[in-house]
């Protein structure tokens, strides 16, 4: 049952989302018999020697890919990106001190209300103010005197806002980069703490990739409950409990995908064509389609747009996917449209959705 590209629609779903189809084929060809043991990978022991190379090999395409500096550990934790949202402030914002919390959009919120609920909270920059729709200069951010940190999220899958430049602040920055990661160069001088939940660009959904440096570990607090506490799973090496294995295996088939293809700076490529092509197809449009996003901080992965009104939204989604273009809807949370353009969305996905965008608004402009 091997599946071709034309059996498969351009899927633009915000997160689980595509994943490339090599990879799927080749995790579908491998399971039942993984390398000849007889049996698949997620039914072998977490302690078997398939299953710790898996991981091994899994840390070490993560570190070659998005080059993570040798004083940074790689962790696979279960429980996604949310579950970050509170093991970090339980390891990271000790009393007495407090946190730095950029408010961009609907993910943030999520992380700031997390944080609040194990201690204080300054919120450097409120979107709410403008609808989400843009972002602090980076130069404008200074850090609070008590600060343990600066929380920011690199991409807001939601609102289709992304960072260009981070501030230059004398704390560690703790990024949630879900819906960007690996899609470009990352500067680890000013990080303490990178997250994502796996199912936006590197794999399905269920578990995140952490990078800690050491620094950070060394100051977790002791009294945590044991799966809370990046210390111990730094000492486990992401093996603390039984791993999600099969999370970590398609994380790695990803990575040899991307290194093969040209790591980053493809990728970065990629995403530059791909959301210019798009946004590209709104400016033609103008008028027709809106984009609220600040021209400046628009994303690079989430390109969201509205037509003239919500029936013409929906007529929108609903042809597109008569096309083969799924996905299309807009978050529940602020309605319109929103094409999801991942590492795994090849160029010809753009490409045929923007002439249907410039088909769609000729016949209804
Ligand atoms: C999808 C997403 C999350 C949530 O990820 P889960 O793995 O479902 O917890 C968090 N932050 C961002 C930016 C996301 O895009």
């Amino acid at each position: 049952m091997t599946a071709t590209t034309t059996d498969r629609i351009f899927n633009f779903s915000a997160g689980p989302c595509t994943l490339p189809l090599e990879v799927l084929q080749q995790a579908a060809d491998e399971l039942p018999n993984y390398q000849n043991n007889g049996a698949s990978l997620i039914e072998m022991s977490h302690r078997s020697k398939q299953v710790v190379s898996v991981f091994e090999e899994a840390t070490q395409g993560v570190r070659d890919v998005l080059c993570v500096p040798d004083d940074m550990h790689i962790l696979f934790i279960g429980g996604g990106a949310t579950f970050q949202f509170g093991m970090i402030p339980m390891n990271l914002l000790p009393n007495g001190k407090s946190a730095d919390y950029i408010h961009s959009g609907a993910w943030s919120k999520k992380a700031i209300a997390d944080a609040k609920a194990v201690g204080n909270v300054n919120l450097l920059f409120d979107g709410s103010d403008s609808n989400f729709t843009t972002l602090p200069d980076a130069t404008s951010i200074k850090a609070s005197d008590d600060a343990a940190y600066l929380h920011v999220c690199s991409n807001e899958t939601i609102g289709g806002v992304q960072f260009t430049d981070y501030p230059d602040v004398d704390v560690p920055i703790v990024a949630d980069m879900s819906s960007e990661i690996t899609s470009r160069p990352i500067d680890y001088d000013k990080f303490g703490l990178i997250y994502a939940g796996a199912q936006k660009n590197i794999g399905p959904a269920g578990c995140a990739l952490v990078l800690i440096k050491q620094e950070i570990v060394d100051q977790c607090p002791g009294n945590l409950i044991n799966y809370l506490n990046y210390a111990n799973h730094v000492k486990g090496a992401s093996m603390l409990n039984t791993p999600p294995v099969f999370q970590v295996y398609m994380i790695k088939l990803v990575m040899d995908w991307l290194k093969a293809k040209g790591g980053v700076a493809w990728a970065q490529q990629q995403a530059e064509t791909r959301s210019k092509t798009l946004y590209d197809s709104v400016e033609r449009n103008n008028g027709f389609y809106k984009c609220p996003v600040d021209a400046k901080y628009r994303s690079k992965m989430n390109v969201v747009f509205t037509t003239p009104n919500a029936d013409l939204d929906a007529a929108f989604v609903k042809e597109a996917d008569a096309q083969g273009m799924s996905g299309l809807k807009g978050h529940r949370s602020v309605g319109g449209c929103r094409a999801s353009i991942y590492n795994a969305m090849p160029i010809e996905g753009a490409e045929a959705l923007a002439s249907f965008m410039d088909a769609f608004a000729a016949k209804n402009g």
